[in-house]
């Protein structure tokens, strides 16, 4: 197939940019690059700076390529941040969004897959957490990801737009052999600070909170890899090519979580291989906003689509995480 990847030289964008290219299709990368990497693409890749923002580019670069599907990863993706930009979070992931899916009906109705996540959710119960769980979005960003997954729904209805929606939980990790990884602005992601501080970049790690009603009081999450991650969406937009699918939401895990302590021990052993000392580490105040707990109910995916996570021991994740820092201290400047 023929794709258009927007959003296409971000960390998980980039890392499915490689997985389709080694699953034999075509791809051409529309990126503002505002926060991806064009180091990050494959060099013969085709790409086009552009932003989802001036809707009429956005029209020419589908009439221009023709592409048989797209995947939608362009967002601004911080909590944190969306707090105090509300304006720019929804201009930038909504109406960008919106800008693509009326040049999509203007020009081809091709099949779509978006990245959506898993902070749709917000705090819930349930655990593990299904497709069908309320939507309780708690930030600007996951409000930003529950409108466009709503509008995708309205224009599959409308339009007959196919589409499959995919709910990220905890991506972390690298291309094994190191070529890519995680370049963030703003480093806030455990693993990532982790490297970083077996780096000497950071003084210590910082446990945020263990005290939670959890078994040993740190909290839990769902770690998928990100080239896992890669090939969801490889199999997602091949379902749609098919016709297999039309109109779909996955939660993409794998099913069961590990705690902050567990993820650190991870990072430990990891070092330990290479000679290196544990990390200094330090209980600190509960981050706010933290759900003690979230893991994903993946088995809609694995029964739909065959979805096989290959990285399903910590060590495994956090030994291409550590081979990606290491080998970038700097992340793509290196
Ligand atoms: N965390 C931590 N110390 C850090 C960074 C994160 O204890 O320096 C915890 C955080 O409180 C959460 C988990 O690690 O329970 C995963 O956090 P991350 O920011 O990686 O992802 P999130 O779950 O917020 O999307």
């Amino acid at each position: 197939m023929k794709l258009l990847v927007v959003g296409g030289a971000g960390y998980i964008g980039s890392h499915t940019v490689r997985q389709l290219r080694a699953a034999g299709h075509e791809v051409v990368v529309f990126d503002n690059f505002s926060s991806g990497h064009v180091q990050a693409l494959p060099a013969d890749v085709a790409w086009v700076r552009r932003d989802l923002l001036e809707a009429e580019a956005v029209r020419a670069v589908l009439e221009a390529h023709q592409p048989d599907a797209i995947i939608h990863f362009a967002a601004l993706i911080e909590v944190g941040e969306s707090m105090g930009a509300p304006g720019r979070y929804y201009r930038n992931n909504v109406v960008g969004s919106l800008n693509l899916l009326e040049a999509v009906m203007q020009t081809r109705v091709v099949p779509l897959v978006f990245s959506s996540t898993a902070a749709v959710y917000g705090t819930t119960d349930a655990v593990p957490i299904p497709e069908e769980a309320p939507l309780h979005p708690e930030s600007v960003y996951g409000e930003t990801k529950r409108m466009t997954e709503q509008m995708i729904h309205a224009f599959h209805a409308a339009h007959g737009l196919p589409f499959v929606v995919l709910r990220y939980f905890n991506v972390c990790g690298a291309a094994p052999g190191g070529e890519i990884g995680e370049d963030h602005p703003n480093k806030t992601h455990l693993i990532e600070l982790a490297c970083l501080t077996a780096l000497g970049q950071r003084e210590e790690m910082k446990i945020f909170g263990d005290d939670y009603p959890t078994p040993d009081g740190t909290c839990i999450r769902d770690y998928i890899h990100v080239q896992d991650l890669a090939d969801a969406h490889v199999l997602a937009v091949e379902g749609l090519g098919r016709g297999q699918i039309s109109a779909a939401t996955y939660n993409v895990g794998l099913g069961h979580g590990f705690s902050v302590r567990e993820v650190l021990d991870a990072v430990d052993a990891v070092l330990a291989e290479d000679g290196l000392p544990p990390l200094p580490r330090r209980v600190a105040p509960r981050r706010p906003g933290d759900p003690p707990r979230l893991v994903a109910d993946a088995r809609r995916i694995v029964d739909e689509l065959g979805f096989q996570p290959q990285f399903t021991a910590l060590k495994d994740i956090v030994r291409t995480a550590w081979d990606w820092h290491r080998g970038h201290p700097h992340g793509f400047e290196d």
